[in-house]
């Protein structure tokens, strides 16, 4: 996939983060360190962390 072409069909950058969050895992994203599905959004707008998920297991953060 073309990233830059990617950016340009979705309307934000959160939106395009979501659509390639999807291709990734489909609706299921996971830690990759306990490998729990109990995962939350981190949603922090304005301090590059959009996309930021945060695992409830094990605490750990991550972003793919
Ligand atoms: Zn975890």
């Amino acid at each position: 996939m073309d990233l830059v072409k990617a950016m340009e069909q979705f309307p934000d950058q959160e939106a395009c983060i979501e659509h390639l969050e999807g291709i990734r895992w489909g609706e299921k994203p996971q830690c990759p360190k306990c490998e729990g599905l109990d995962v939350v959004r981190k949603n922090e707008r304005g301090l590059g962390r959009i996309g930021r998920w945060c695992c409830n297991d094990c605490g750990a953060s991550f972003t793919d």
